[in-house]
């Protein structure tokens, strides 16, 4: 950055506040503009597309700004790239100073911390995770939840950071190390905030806050102290931290969740997402990311659903409510944040009045959970009462100009309002008075900023002007004029308007003071409508997609009638439902079949049914009943982390680790195609042995294991909990017809030339593979011919030479071959392997 010596005061004054806020972009305003100057500028033109300029000729000093009106436009661009800002205002008239205009920085913005909730989008969380001491605090500053978990280690930190897309993360410096070690961190942009002393400390605020709360971990204080620094105070709406513990919920292992591309566009959270209320949208996020474990819960919710199913007259009234409800619990945090315009304020006031609506139509179902609800749906009388008393019913929006405050709430004001309608009364009977008295007709009296108040009178009406009019100013065609009597009224009606808008907006912001203790209310009554949305709209989609009620056994059991993938059921019309039956016998499955039979299709609707079930909705299946799980584990496709160092292999063999490790009582486990990232006998090989090893376990969990090793499904005769299943298909002709099927018993072989086939791979590859095929197949090579056998197989086949060698010896019938073949095959076998050393 420039030595200041030789700068203007204005930009010694801009270093010496950026110096207060190196890590943020400093806006600083200038007239109409706020200017980005040095890095900030050349960063933020790029971003935001705007032109960079210089300031300083000779010191080339990179300059860029922005209309001081189109603010917001341009901030949230920025934080979305992960940038913090610091908006710094000129803080006293610059017609007062004849010095350098006064400037401070009146506001803060972090990805995670924006008091600007309206420029956030509806349906998305903007969360601030602390990580300290492997103890993790979620805050959502714009809906007021805070959350805290104990005990969190760096993998399920990142479980909780794909959960979640955290817009910004405060860790220290190690544990960032080893989270880089982990996972690749860019991919998730979020900005980091390293942990410095002075977010440990506590302080009055603090202590306010959590006022009756004891033994918080350090992260409390850290997410606290971060809030306060970039907004200065602790916001109403702020919930107290709840704890979550990890046990009362289904876990997703940190793959599950990519794996079963629960949120991704198209994906589960978007059949599912037809939520009324932007609540009702996020909150649903929350229920995929901690599906429930506890029954009564589940049973509970199911009932709702059934309830509400059951009389549709009261489902759709519900929707039609909710329908009519947007954001309430982003407006409750713009009155915590003193942000809310009291457009807004009426809006809210009109949503909250719909609740005793809600609670009618509960009361006429009789299930636990909306008497629960409707016990807990707080009306919010006064909130209302008072909004109405203080807001005029259609208020203006400029909080600067008055024009929002009802009469009857302060005397003066009141008066103010008089002299103001009086006067303009008086100005109209001057007006009138004039053009009656001179006999002008379009003599009329108008307004500007510049001249206030004047007479304008066309030139050839100016002859028998008295001298009391002054003339002002000339026009082409007119005169400008002011009189004594008119200056009065000016000076009247305007500091009228100035007290006006003064005693209004600090009746508002005491108002927006004495709401906001209602804040923490309201989020209850946002959090309860949300869970109604929920349910409603899984009620609506039950019907819509046919789905049933699941129900929950005590035994280690799982069955599934005619099951569907929730997101291709929607898609396909033809999409067949297969059945899933595991319990203590018939644990470990080995599912065999040619490639695009839906193995994996099969393995994932499996899965998500029980996370459907497991979040209370109704599932995609004629029959479902479920033991609870406590964890469900994934280990699915290739994909490299080359930057973190580790190859597809490596990947694989490092989630299937995690997993084996981490296998509970009540886990739901899917591998698909384990030990394909390497040569097939070393892939075989380690498959074969996880296989052996889950075998053995002695714990209730379910595992789907896809794969093409047919030679697997011999295990099926040594382990008794082990069976195998397979995706049926048929050959017409020489075509290959997907049945889609799941039926008992391996698959007869792979069929993977006549899906290359199906793929228009060139016909002379396909008709070579499949030659090569039938002598892979044919392990007894031809008497006659031995040779040719074990040419084809060097040359042609294997590209593992030490694999070659292997199956090579292997293939030696030492019955049918002649000595001298049998000598020819050794000796080659000899060349090769000293080529290979
Ligand atoms: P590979 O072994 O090559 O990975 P796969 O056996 O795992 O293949 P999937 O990826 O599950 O096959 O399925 C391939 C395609 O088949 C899917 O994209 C889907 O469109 C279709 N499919 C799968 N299951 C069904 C079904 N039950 N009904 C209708 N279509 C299905």
């Amino acid at each position: 950055m420039q030595k200041s010596n030789n700068l203007t005061p204005m930009l010694k004054q801009y270093l010496s506040i950026k110096d207060e806020h190196k890590d943020k972009i400093l806006f600083f305003r200038m007239g109409d503009f706020y200017e980005m100057f040095f890095e900030d500028a050349v960063i933020a033109s790029k971003i935001l597309n705007i032109a960079l300029t210089s300031r300083h000729k000779e010191d080339n000093i990179p300059m860029c700004g922005i209309p001081f009106h189109a603010l917001s436009n341009y901030t949230q661009k920025l934080l979305d790239n992960g940038h913090k800002i610091a908006i710094c205002e000129q803080v006293e008239d610059p017609k007062l100073t004849k010095k350098i205009v006064k400037r401070k920085v009146v506001k803060v913005l972090t990805p995670a911390i924006n008091s600007e909730v309206d420029n956030l989008f509806a349906n998305e969380n903007y969360f601030l995770f602390t990580y300290y001491k492997n103890n993790l605090a979620i805050v959502d500053f714009a809906t007021g939840d805070f959350n805290y978990e104990l005990n969190v280690d760096i993998n399920q930190l990142i479980g909780e950071i794909e959960k979640h897309f955290p817009k910004e993360i405060i860790i220290s410096d190690n544990d960032l190390k080893e989270l880089k070690k982990e996972t690749y961190i860019e991919f998730y942009n979020f900005s980091v905030n390293l942990i410095n002393e002075n977010l440990l400390h506590t302080n009055n605020s603090i202590s306010d806050y959590l006022q009756g709360y004891k033994n918080l971990p350090e992260v409390i204080t850290i997410s606290l102290n971060y809030i306060l620094e970039n907004n200065k105070f602790i916001p109403k709406h702020l919930k107290k931290p709840e704890k979550i513990s990890i046990n009362q919920y289904l876990i997703l292992d940190e793959n599950a969740i990519t794996h079963l591309e629960i949120f991704k566009e198209g994906s589960l959270y978007s059949i599912l997402n037809k939520c009324s209320t932007p609540m009702g949208s996020r909150n649903l996020r929350k229920w995929l990311s901690y599906p429930l474990t506890d029954k009564r819960a589940l049973l509970e919710r199911y009932d709702f659903i059934e309830k509400l199913i059951e009389t549709p007259k009261i489902k759709r009234k519900l929707l039609e409510i909710l329908k009519q409800i947007r954001d309430i619990e982003r407006l409750n945090s713009k009155i915590a944040l003193k942000n809310i315009l009291p457009q807004h304020l009426i809006n809210l006031k009109e949503y909250l009045k719909l609740i005793p609506q809600i609670k009618k139509e509960l009361s006429k179902i009789d299930t636990e959970l909306s008497k629960e609800f409707n016990a807990n749906l707080f009306e919010c009388f006064e909130f209302i009462e008072k909004v109405e008393k203080f807001i005029l019913p259609d208020p203006s929006n400029n909080i600067n100009n008055g024009g929002f405050i009802n009469r009857d709430i302060n005397k003066e004001l009141d008066e103010l309002i008089n002299i103001r309608f009086n006067s303009r009364k008086w100005l109209l009977n001057y007006e009138a008075s004039l053009k009656k008295k001179f006999n002008i007709t379009n003599l009329k009296i108008k307004f500007n900023k510049v001249f206030g108040y004047f007479i304008e009178i066309s030139k050839r009406n100016t002859i028998n002007i008295p001298d009391t009019f002054m003339r002002k100013q000339t026009l082409v065609n007119a005169e400008r004029y002011i009189t004594e009597e008119l200056k009065e009224f000016e000076e009247k009606i305007l500091t009228a308007d100035e007290k006006i808008s003064k005693i209004e907006k600090k009746i508002y912001f005491n108002l927006l003071n004495e709401l906001s203790e209602y804040c923490l209310n309201i989020k209850k009554v946002s959090d309860i409508i949300s869970s109604i949305d929920i349910l409603s709209t899984f009620s609506e989609i039950s019907v819509l997609y046919d789905y049933v009620k699941p129900e929950i056994n005590n035994e280690n059991k799982i069955e599934v009638i005619d099951g569907r993938h929730p997101v291709l059921d929607t898609l396909k019309e033809d999409f067949i439902p297969n059945n899933l039956e595991m319990n203590e016998k018939n644990k470990i499955f080995i599912i065999t079949g040619p490639n695009m039979a839906g193995k994996s299709t099969y393995m994932r609707q499996n899965a998500l049914i029980i996370i459907m079930a497991q979040i209370g909705c109704f599932v995609p299946a004629k029959k479902l009943s479920y033991p609870i799980f406590n964890r469900i584990f994934t280990r699915i496709g290739a994909k490299d982390k080359i930057l973190e160092d580790e190859s597809t292999f490596m990947v694989e063999m490092n989630e299937t680790s995690k997993i084996l490790q981490n296998i509970t009582e009540k886990s739901f486990i899917i591998l698909d195609e384990i030990g394909r990232g390497t040569s097939t006998y070393d892939g075989m090989s380690i498959a074969w042995a996880i296989l052996e090893y889950c075998a053995g376990l002695k714990k209730d969990f379910f595992l789907l294991f896809a794969t093409h090793y047919h030679e697997l499904t011999v295990l099926e005769q040594s382990f008794s909990n082990i069976k195998n299943y397979s995706v049926d298909v048929k050959e017409v002709g020489n075509k290959l017809v997907f049945l889609r099927q799941i039926k008992k018993g391996p698959a007869d072989r792979s069929y993977g030339i006549e899906v290359a086939s199906l793929a228009k791979l060139p016909d002379t590859i396909i008709k070579r593979a499949k030659e090569i095929l039938s002598k892979l197949e044919n392990r007894q090579p031809p008497r006659s011919k031995p040779k040719i056998k074990e040419k084809t197989i060097f040359d042609n086949i294997f590209k593992n030479e030490k694999e070659l060698i292997l199956e090579d010896i292997e293939n030696i019938d030492i019955l049918n071959t002649t000595p001298l073949d049998a000598l020819k095959i050794l000796s080659s076998i000899q060349n090769k392997l000293k080529k290979l050393k």
